[in-house]
């Protein structure tokens, strides 16, 4: 009823899934990179060690098919991959979000 641009199934909010290299500040250089894969909600669907911080892109599914399964499994109706620079985890709003429902599953770590 009302706004025709509601009708249902014409519109899909794509659900965010954060990827990320939880290395204290990387700066990209050196060896071993852990990658870690946050969907929006706060669950962690995937993790990877990367030898090269570059092969996250492939590693954690942008531009393979690596991991897509996880992603498919928690989030069936679609999702999208977001990279999010180390650098900019304290002020990126959506990570913090994931980072804040995460932590409010385990109440003793809030
Ligand atoms: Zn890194």
């Amino acid at each position: 009823m009302g706004d025709a641009r509601a009708v249902e199934g014409t519109e899909r909010i794509v659900k965010k899934i954060f990827v990320f290299c939880n290395q204290k500040n990387c700066d990209g250089s050196g060896d071993w990179h852990n990658m870690v894969a946050i969907a929006e909600d706060g669950t962690c669907l995937a993790g990877h060690v990367c030898s090269n911080h570059g092969w996250a892109w492939n590693d954690m599914g942008f531009t393979s098919d690596w991991k897509r399964d996880r992603y498919d499994k928690h989030y069936p109706d679609g999702w999208e991959l977001e990279w999010v620079e180390n650098t900019n985890l304290e002020t990126h709003a959506g990570i913090q979000l994931a980072f804040e429902r995460n932590r409010a599953r385990r109440p003793e770590l809030a």
